[in-house]
């Protein structure tokens, strides 16, 4: 320490240095997306493969950005799977953009935390305002909105907003049937609702025994069928259990099935059940009015979710839940610690994030889309989104006019589900009998596509991942990265065909 005083403390958030550094950053992060298509998209890399090349333990000296940066290039950019790519059409894509990342940084710079209105009143204001505009441009019915009778929230995951509008259900019932019958309490969702439901269900405390997930079948689109779910829900309250939940969603992740809002809650309103809706992909399309009609019905459902992180365009996280009633919310997530104590909580005319959600603690995410909606405006939102969907038909069309393959479950957004056909199997085994319909050829049929999928991902050139529907292994090209554009489809779509000759003829 020298000659310096304990008491002289090194200034980590200097802002010449900080404008010095960060304007280096900034200047890595356009270099990588001007590149970014240079990069293999699926990380080619082995597991443990870091280890080998970093230190074994954390510097005692400081070390300059340059330095760090060049690490990253050349060691963590090599292990990067690149969602930003736009040859990206794996999972859902999570769009970044200008503003999603100005709002982000934005953000991150205040780095206040906003866990209730005093603690940052302009973070809880501006997330109860954005949430409405948002709610509007979805045109939610009033009684989610604040400027109705409810109110929305920003959660860092559909599965936060799943857990906790399952906990409120939850204990809205309890509280009159008494928490000892929490054995009784069944939920509902279909065979394709998204893990995340299982698992909220799993934490809050649902037997596992009591999980229905009612199958749907490729001849219904993998739609729930409100008459199951009637009949399900009919022969659970014979048993003497108790209906709570059902998580019904528009847009699965499989194939982006949509199940009819309207129908099944004309079921659960007979049984006081809590219908949520999860929206976290296909949402964003629905701020275009001619795909509206996916969430017809939503107004008799309690609360409705989706990811403006997956497509429209906020980086991630970003989770915006509504409920029609944010008092059983509150009832179920508050606590009033003494230190949390303030005059604007007592005198109830605040919002309180923090009992809306499960952490105390949360992240300004109003700012990023705040940011987002300003910076590019309703209609161009909706025009990016529509070209979204207008590049996957066009995807689609190349699919359908290739006889080599067929379209597993029909398109409603920007998600193809696809395959190598049987009969192209077939004709290529022409030497055998081949009934496509038989469990081994059936099995065969899967394991040909899993090959052209996994040469086609180690190419790098594109990256897929897949899914399986009645037994059946299905490719997904979910378009919508932020930086895809026609030749890229067009390219992936070359790709495609190029492994896919390669695999008949050399497995078939
Ligand atoms: C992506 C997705 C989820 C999970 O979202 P997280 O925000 O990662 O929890 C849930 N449901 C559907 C339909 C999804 O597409």
């Amino acid at each position: 320490m020298g000659s310096q005083s304990i008491y002289t403390k090194e200034n980590l958030l200097d802002s010449n240095e900080f404008r010095k550094q960060a304007h280096i950053m900034v200047d890595f992060i356009a270099d990588y997306y001007e590149n970014i298509e240079k990069y293999p998209v699926l990380s080619q890399v082995e597991p443990g493969y870091l280890q080998t090349v970093l230190p074994k333990s954390a510097p005692y000296c400081p070390e300059p950005i340059e330095s760090i940066l060049k690490d990253v290039q050349d060691y963590i950019v090599p292990g990067l799977t690149h969602w930003q790519s736009p040859n990206f059409f794996a999972y859902f894509p999570a769009n970044g953009s200008i503003a999603g990342f100005l709002g982000e940084m934005l953000a991150t710079g205040f780095n206040v935390v906003g866990f209730n209105w005093v603690s940052s009143p302009a973070a809880s204001e501006l997330e109860s305002i954005v949430i409405d505009w948002l709610g509007q441009m979805l045109v939610l019915p009033k009684s989610f909105l604040f400027s109705g009778s409810g109110g929305g929230v920003i959660h860092g995951s559909s599965c936060e907003a799943i857990l906790c509008t399952l906990l409120a259900a939850r204990d809205l019932v309890l509280n009159t049937i008494g928490s000892d019958s929490i054995g009784k309490l069944v939920v509902y969702c279909s065979d394709q609702t998204h893990s995340a439901f299982q698992k909220a269900s799993q934490i809050a405390g649902i037997h596992s025994r009591n999980f229905r997930a009612i199958k749907t079948t490729r001849s219904t689109s993998f739609a729930l069928s409100p008459h199951l779910l009637r009949s399900t829900i009919c022969s659970d309250i014979e048993d003497g259990l108790i209906p709570l939940y059902l998580c019904a969603t528009v847009g699965t992740t499989s194939t982006a099935a949509v199940d009819p809002l309207g129908s099944l809650c004309n079921v659960t309103k007979d049984y006081g059940m809590w219908v949520h809706v999860d929206a976290a992909y296909a949402g964003s399309a629905c701020i275009c009015p001619e795909f509206h009609h996916f969430i017809d019905g939503v107004e008799g459902a309690n609360s409705f979710s989706f990811n403006p992180h997956k497509l429209l365009f906020t980086m991630l996280d970003c989770c915006c839940l509504w409920v029609k009633d944010p008092n059983a919310l509150i009832k179920s997530l508050s606590t009033s610690p003494e230190f949390l104590r303030n005059k604007a909580t007592d005198s109830k005319q605040v919002v309180d994030y923090k009992d809306w959600q499960i952490s105390l603690s949360r992240r300004f995410r109003a700012m990023k889309l705040w940011i987002v909606l300003r910076s590019y405006g309703v209609e161009k939102l909706r025009n990016v989104l529509r070209s979204n969907v207008a590049l996957a038909k066009l995807f689609e069309e190349l699919v359908a006019t290739d006889n080599k393959f067929e379209i597993v479950a029909p398109r409603k957004f920007s998600l193809v589900c696809f395959r190598i056909s049987p009969s192209a199997i077939s004709k290529a085994k022409s030497s055998i009998i081949f009934n496509s319909k038989s469990e081994t050829n059936k099995s065969y049929i899967n394991e040909i596509n899993n090959k052209l999928l996994e040469s086609i991902n180690s190419s790098g050139g594109l990256y897929m991942t897949p899914t399986v529907v009645e037994g059946v292994f299905v490719l997904r090209c979910a378009i919508g990265a932020t930086l895809t554009q026609e030749a890229h489809v067009r390219m992936a779509w070359n790709v495609i065909k190029k492994h896919a000759d390669v695999i008949l003829n050399m497995h078939v």
